[in-house]
């Protein structure tokens, strides 16, 4: 959570895997969060470094899929973006769907468009506090825009 405009404003992190990106899925899940009404603070297209890559999934070190996860990661340029609105963690979840988009629900990013574990298209943070960790990991502070968007009182009451 970061204060800002005197309220308090809940943002996640969510990147396009290299995936998603050579599909041509960037306009189409951008579009998703959009419509649903949260807002884009931060955005950038970029080439991930072994060491980002490594930080970013840390916490799966010791696990089979991990040096295959970061040859993924850094193997072609991923959409990184940092959204925000209310219980935008939890619902940005939900729209991505299960890890495993073949179990993933119909309506979600990976129940629509994927068929495997290991490209699943899109990363989306998993908790409050990793989120935190994730925009700052990824972003600097002055790298996010904080805005107002005019349709704010059409989303929110
Ligand atoms: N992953 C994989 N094989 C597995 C489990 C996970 O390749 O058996 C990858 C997959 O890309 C997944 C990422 O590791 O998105 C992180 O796993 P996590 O369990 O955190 O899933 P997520 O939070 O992305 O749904």
């Amino acid at each position: 959570m970061t204060t800002q405009r005197n309220i308090a404003v809940e943002r996640t992190f969510l990147a396009i895997k290299p995936d998603g990106v050579q599909r041509s899925l960037v306009g189409e899940i951008i579009r998703r969060f959009e419509a649903k009404g949260f807002t884009l603070v931060g955005m950038k297209f970029m080439k991930v470094s072994r060491e980002l890559a490594e930080q970013h999934y840390g916490v799966h070190r010791e696990r089979p899929f991990f040096q295959g996860l970061v040859e993924f990661i850094t193997s072609g340029p991923v959409v990184a973006m940092v959204w925000e609105g209310d219980g935008v963690i939890a619902s940005a979840r939900k729209m991505i769907g299960a890890t495993n988009p073949l179990t993933a629900e119909p309506g979600t990013i990976r129940g629509d468009y994927g068929v495997n574990i290991g490209r699943n298209i899109i990363h989306g943070s998993d908790a409050p506090e990793t989120a935190q960790q994730e925009v700052s990991l990824w972003f600097k502070e002055e790298e996010l825009a904080s805005w107002e968007p005019s349709l704010t009182p059409w989303i929110k009451e």
